[in-house]
């Protein structure tokens, strides 16, 4: 094995730690927050029409959402307007979910 595929690996390797540790890091927090797994629950209000909607995301995973800080840049699902939602304000209450 040569020199540069072995730092390939090692970088490849440090990534993955670093995200296998962030992960971790939102699934106890949503677990303490009452949402499953490394999806986040918000419920937004549309700026444009008005209209509130939830919104299940992955944290760090946007493809379909500019981040700007911690408020994202996105369609609504109501209206297709372009708006600013904000991701932290509208985050929903912890709601005890069924037995685990
Ligand atoms: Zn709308």
């Amino acid at each position: 094995m040569s020199l540069a595929s072995l730092l390939g690996l090692a970088i490849a390797a440090v990534v993955l730690v670093l995200l296998v540790v962030y992960y971790a890091w939102v699934y106890r927090r949503n677990s303490a927050l009452g949402t499953p797994g490394v999806i986040s629950r918000v419920r937004l209000t549309c700026p444009k029409c008005g209209g509130t909607f939830d919104l299940d995301y992955v944290p760090g995973a946007a493809v379909t959402a500019f981040r700007l800080g911690r408020s994202r840049y996105m369609a609504c699902p109501l209206c297709h307007k372009w708006s600013t939602f904000d991701m932290t304000r509208n985050r929903l209450p912890v709601e005890p979910r069924g037995a685990r």
